[in-house]
């Protein structure tokens, strides 16, 4: 059937179908074209007449052929019934257009006798929806991509929109706060905040998202546990390719340690700041090789420098170091390197006027790896002066006492002189009066003797610690000097037993000055004879070490506790304790100027001892 039949059309619907975009078939109940307009050639490339002798089920895709075919059978059933459907139709080139047929069942109209079918092109619009599809599908995939990486990431990640709500917390984030995403999202999140925090946070997210800043802030947000922590949120503006601002991202993480730790050392650089600055103690920062980082007021002013000429790079500590110390130094930077520290020690620095200023230091190693030392410092000139005053007093004092206390003595002297030469015809009573005068004297001049001597361990100890002590360096013998000054003890003491221990050589070489070292086996030797029980027997030991000599006086006397042991060899200290009382009453100096000679000839003083257990003093000397 052709439409020019259909005498009852006129021309203009004619020329609307024939030149709509849509393309009009007229199908029998079969399939078979009947009628197709020329519009058909645009969607499915046929030429009318060329369409007209194929099955128009013939074009359909197998994939919707059943469904179009229920469809149709639907539509033949039911007179006047209209169905729509979209289907896949081949083109004369062989590619695949979609087309939506509108089917209208006119087979019984007998007029047109067919199924009228309407048949639209929508293939543009099928590939823009699949396009559509597949952008949605890869933005769904990256977004899971994006939620795998961020759960798995060590940091609390969220997202937001361009509405400043929270779209998205990960999995730490929400481990951390125990909450779910649910609770979380849109300002959820701000409920975990500490209260003190809140705004402020608010505040800075605020004006950062208006001005599309990053921002990097500070809060405190409550843990699963209720415990609130400090963590750092750094969140930047995100905006897809194109440059489409989307919202926030966000990372956080727990800085709660960090602050502490920075937080304590804060305050210990606060405390070090307030040590340094009060310039109470000079204290100084400065690598072992000598190079100054840091030096305070106080310290410059005591070596006589300006602090800038102190820290320039072309100054050395060294130059504050007198030339008779380099060694000490170099000990007690040993020592600083390999304990840390440097207890405390006197000694002298080198003013920039060439001056000495005496002074307490210390020091303790900052950092191991750059050597750097932190040196406190502290000037001791006034101390020393006052002890220099001290000193000279006691030596004035000396001198004066022993000026009278020599005339008292030759006075005496005189007088029992003159009681010698009386005549010889005095009367009986005269005579025994002289003699009880004569008694009289006599033990005053015993008690007078005792005196010079006190007088002069006084001057000595004077002379030793103001160090104008001289001695005579010669080499000696010890073992000649350990014989003669036992033999003078026990010749002095009769009634005692020495034993003297001496080792198979005959000669001991030592350099030393053999009065000084003399008077210290005397001094050890007349203490044990002092406080040991007479009946006892003390014993003199020399022995030779690998590269000293060792003497050593023991006894079985009353013992020292250990506090005693380190205090006898301070001046004027005495043990206050039964059997520790001589009986000429000493000064508490010998063992002090014991010490000073021995050290003097770079020798050792030293004491073993308990209470009740006896006393052993020794002294070693450099063998020669
Ligand atoms: P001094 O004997 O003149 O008091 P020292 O300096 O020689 O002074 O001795 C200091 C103190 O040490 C003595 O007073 C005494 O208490 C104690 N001491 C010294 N030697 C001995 C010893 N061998 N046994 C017990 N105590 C001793």
């Amino acid at each position: 059937m052709s439409l020019e039949v259909s005498t009852h059309s006129d021309r203009r619907f004619r020329a609307l179908i024939e030149h709509g975009t849509d393309a009009i078939a007229l199908l029998a109940p079969d399939g078979t074209v009947t009628y197709a307009s020329p519009s058909i050639e645009r969607i499915l490339g046929y030429p009318p007449q060329e369409f007209m002798t194929i099955n128009g089920f013939a074009v359909i895709h197998p994939g919707d052929l059943p469904s179009l075919a229920h469809t149709f059978q639907h539509l033949l059933a039911i007179p006047g019934l209209v169905a729509t459907q979209q289907v896949r139709s081949r083109h004369k080139d062989g590619t695949w257009r979609w087309v939506e047929a509108t089917l209208t069942n006119l087979v019984h109209n007998p007029d047109v006798q067919a199924v009228v079918t309407n048949l639209h092109d929508i293939t543009g619009r099928k590939q823009a929806e699949e396009k559509l599809k597949a952008l949605a599908e890869q933005t769904e995939e990256s977004e899971q991509r994006f939620r795998l990486l961020a759960d798995g990431a060590p940091v609390m990640i969220w997202t937001s929109g361009i509405d400043k709500l929270c779209t998205y917390f990960n999995a730490p984030w929400l481990a951390f706060t125990g909450r779910t995403l649910e609770q979380e999202l849109g300002n959820g999140w701000t409920e975990g905040v500490h209260p003190a925090d809140t705004q402020r946070c608010l505040d800075v997210y605020t004006s950062s998202f208006d001005a599309r800043k990053p921002f990097s802030m500070d809060y405190r947000l409550r843990r699963w546990d209720g415990q609130y922590r400090w963590i750092v949120d750094n969140g930047i503006p995100f905006s897809t390719p194109d440059g489409t601002f989307t919202g926030y991202i966000g990372s956080c993480i727990d800085i709660t340690e960090r602050r502490r730790l920075e937080q304590q050392l804060q305050y210990s650089e606060r405390k070090l700041r307030t040590l340094v600055e009060s310039n109470i103690l000079g204290v100084v920062v400065a690598d072992v090789d000598g190079q100054i980082y840091e030096i305070n007021d106080r310290a410059a002013q005591m070596v006589g420098y300006s602090k800038d000429e102190l820290l320039a790079e072309t100054f050395n500590w060294q130059r504050l170091v007198p030339p008779d110390s380099y060694e000490t130094q170099a000990q007690a930077t040993k020592t600083l390197l390999s304990t840390g520290a440097l207890p405390p020690f006197e000694g002298e620095y080198l003013r920039k006027d060439g001056s000495r200023v005496p002074v307490l230091a210390a020091g303790t190693l900052l950092d191991q790896e750059r050597r750097l030392a932190l040196g406190v410092i502290l000037d001791i000139s006034e101390r020393i002066e006052a002890e220099r005053r001290k000193q000279e007093f006691l030596s004035m004092v000396s001198h004066e006492l022993r000026t009278p206390l020599t005339s008292i003595m030759g006075l005496i002297e005189l007088a029992l002189m003159q009681i010698d030469l009386r005549p010889r015809s005095l009367p009986p009573e005269a005579e025994g009066l002289l003699g009880q005068i004569e008694k009289t004297l006599k033990r005053a001049d015993g008690q007078v003797e005792i005196e010079p001597r006190l007088v002069e361990e006084l001057l000595e100890v004077t002379r030793l610690e103001m160090r104008k002590f001289e001695l005579s360096l010669h080499p000696e013998n010890l073992v000649t000097i350990v014989q003669e000054i036992v033999a003078n003890q026990q010749q002095a003491a009769r009634t005692r037993q020495i034993e003297l221990v001496l080792p198979p050589d005959e000669l001991v070489p030592v350099i030393a000055d053999a009065g000084r070292v003399g008077q210290v086996l005397t001094n050890y030797l007349a203490n044990a004879l002092k406080y040991a029980p007479v009946d006892q027997v003390v014993s003199v030991r020399l022995a030779v070490e690998a590269s000293s000599a060792r003497v050593s006086v023991c006894d079985q006397g009353p013992g020292l506790t250990p506090e005693q042991q380190s205090r006898v060899w301070e001046r004027f200290y005495q043990v206050a304790a039964p059997g520790h009382q001589g009986p000429d009453g000493g000064l508490g100096l010998g063992l002090a100027i014991a010490r000073a000679i021995v050290e003097q000839h770079q020798g050792q003083v030293g004491v073993q001892s308990a209470p009740g257990q006896g006393s052993t003093f020794w002294f070693t000397l450099p063998l020669s």
